[in-house]
């Protein structure tokens, strides 16, 4: 007995795991179907130059073709406009396939050309079916239309269900033009039940196949980013961390060599801050170190980049500037530091820091480490010279601290 409901239970889950990805797959709440108008606006324009030339021929045949009899005309007609019309709608698809994807954005044409392409295909099938009815019983066009309009397109299910119960519905109608007798009638219903049921089958197939694949390429992408931003920004200040620094400082010196401009690099370093947070404790001083990040970034230019150098100091790389003007950046820098209200604990408390400013231009580009060695060794000099002031360095740095 309780294997019974045991078996039950695990079917009744098996049911609901399925429902779910039915219902998941038909929702659609990821916008793969955006993705997909872009996609299905490539294959709209292979189609296309695949399809001009085999309606070009399917014509070309029919016009060489002698119709003796009413009937044979009437079929060879119908059939060449059915052709005709196709045509003049597949050179206009074409068109626009080709201007849509080349644009980077998706757009409402793309959303609407594939549905458009889809009802005109479909047409074409049971239009060409009606004709063929006159002198053969066979329904191939209308199989061929649903195998590809279910295996090119990629159409949200529920969207292809309907297009292709609305298919079917105008086929049921119009093969009744020209059939008479009544057995073949049926069978070829029949049988149109059996081309959509194919179509709409291979549509949902490719389509939770992708549906799947752009998902989970959307997750691998994502993490990529996420990756990415935990090797190059410091996660407590969201700051560009001394990896990114040196790269940017790397790209810095090519740009100097281009142009021929003065590049200045700023070292900030919070004064006493051990004391701060053997006062305030460590997580009063992490919030030191986020608002004072947040405060050098507002005051900077868009051009500059504050880094988060290490512990409580930053650097702030400062493009086509001369060491004078970033010895001002640094000084108006220093005194608005001074005036800031940082949250500690509670109340609020004042902090000071020094700064050594120097000039890339002054460095060997080709040893990383000494652009930092010069506004290092000014820091250096500031902090000697009683903190909260700002010095300037001249001299090659050469001299180890
Ligand atoms: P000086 O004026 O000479 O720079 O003195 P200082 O106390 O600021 O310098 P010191 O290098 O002695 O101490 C730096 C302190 O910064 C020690 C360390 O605990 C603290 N620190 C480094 N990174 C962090 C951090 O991420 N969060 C917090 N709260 N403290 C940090
Ligand atoms: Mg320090
Ligand atoms: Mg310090």
């Amino acid at each position: 007995m309780a294997r019974i409901f045991e078996n039950a239970r695990i079917q009744s889950r098996a049911f609901r795991e399925l429902k779910e990805k039915i219902v998941q797959t038909f929702r659609d709440n990821s916008g793969v179907s955006d993705e997909c108008a872009r996609i299905n606006t490539q294959r709209v324009y292979y189609l296309a130059l695949i399809s001009i030339p085999v309606r070009i021929i399917s014509i070309l045949l029919f016009f060489t073709k002698s119709n003796e009899t009413p009937v044979l005309r009437t079929w060879s007609r119908g059939i060449i406009a059915s052709h005709v019309i196709l045509l003049i709608f597949i050179v206009g698809f074409f068109i626009s396939a080709r201007k849509l994807k080349r644009k980077p954005q998706l757009s409402t044409a793309m959303r609407v050309l594939q549905y458009m392409v889809v009802a005109v295909i479909m047409s074409s099938g049971i239009a060409i079916v009606t004709f063929d009815q006159l002198v053969t019983t066979n329904i191939t066009p209308f199989v061929i239309t649903s195998v590809v309009c279910g295996a090119v397109f990629l159409i949200r299910p529920l969207v292809s269900c309907l297009i292709f119960l609305a298919s079917y519905g105008a086929y049921y109608f119009y093969v009744a033009l020209t059939i008479t007798d009544q057995n073949i009638l049926l069978s070829n219903r029949v049988n149109g039940i059996t081309a959509v049921a194919i179509g709409f089958l291979l549509s949902f197939i490719l389509w939770r196949y992708n549906y799947t694949n752009i998902v989970q390429k959307r997750r691998i992408e994502s993490q990529q980013k996420q990756l990415e931003h935990l090797a190059y920004y410091d996660p407590l200040t969201g700051l560009p961390n001394r990896r990114l620094l040196n790269q940017l400082i790397k790209r810095e010196f090519a740009s100097m060599e281009r142009h021929g401009h003065e590049t200045v690099l700023i070292i900030l370093d919070i004064d006493d801050f051990k004391k701060i947070n053997d006062t305030h404790g460590h997580l009063a001083g992490d919030r030191i170190l986020r608002q004072l990040a947040y405060l050098l970034k507002d005051n900077v230019r868009e051009l500059d980049t504050v880094a988060r150098f290490g512990g409580e100091e930053f650097v702030i790389l400062m493009p086509q500037t001369t060491v004078e003007e970033g010895y001002a950046t640094a000084e108006r820098l220093r005194k608005r530091i001074m005036e800031e209200r940082f949250a500690a604990e509670s109340e609020t408390m004042q902090i000071t820091s020094s700064f050594g400013v120097s000039s890339l231009r002054e460095v060997d580009s080709k040893i990383l480490e000494d652009s930092f060695l010069l506004a290092d060794k000014a820091l250096y000099l500031a902090k000697q010279s009683g903190k909260n002031r700002v010095e300037k360095a001249n001299e090659k740095a050469s001299a180890p601290l």
